[in-house]
């Protein structure tokens, strides 16, 4: 979706406030796709800042269907978004070192999507756990181990563990 900003732009002072729906479903990251189970409208407030620049800010929040990272079960993740970018009139010769880069404009339009699925990307969460003690997928089986101990042999020998020993073997042998 683009927006005119021509308005904010050439009206010294104007501060105007929009409330405009997130059009997306899915939320596409890392080649996987993740279904936006809740979201508000983007709240954006654009202000003439003076010397042919506005001001572009903004606020939405979302709940995604996310995997767990350990078991895959789905988690309904909360991503709040607020972001506030300085961008230059299409009229003016330079933009200064002050103003963001300017993808998500194009002369007077800003393209909503862009700038949103951009702020999106910027406040995934770094880990999904369905709880913090997951307990994860049995490498044998496959099983979700949260739901019941399959009693599959998984033991694996910590190599710090083994330099360990080898340090009470050395000392045994002196
Ligand atoms: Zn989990
Ligand atoms: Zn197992």
């Amino acid at each position: 979706m683009l927006m005119n900003l021509t308005d904010v732009f050439t009206s010294a002072g104007k501060v105007k406030k929009v409330n405009v729906p997130y059009a997306n479903d899915i939320f596409s990251y890392m080649g996987n796709k993740y279904p936006i189970k809740e979201k508000t409208e983007i709240a954006f407030t654009f202000s003439n800042v003076g010397t042919e620049s506005v001001l572009i800010e903004g606020e939405l929040q979302l709940v995604l269907d996310i995997p767990c990272d350990r078991c895959l079960q789905s988690v309904n993740v909360h991503v709040s978004v607020t972001f506030a970018h300085q961008v230059a009139s299409p009229e003016k010769e330079e933009a200064s070192s002050e103003e963001d880069e300017q993808i998500f404009m194009s002369g007077y339009e800003l393209d909503v999507d862009t700038l949103i699925n951009n702020e999106i990307l910027i406040n995934m969460p770094v880990k999904v756990l369905c709880k913090e003690e997951c307990k994860g997928i049995c490498p044998v089986c496959g099983g979700n181990l949260n739901e019941k101990e399959c009693g599959c042999d998984t033991f694996v020998p910590d190599p710090r563990m083994a330099a360990i020993k080898d340090i009470f073997n050395a000392n045994k042998e002196v």
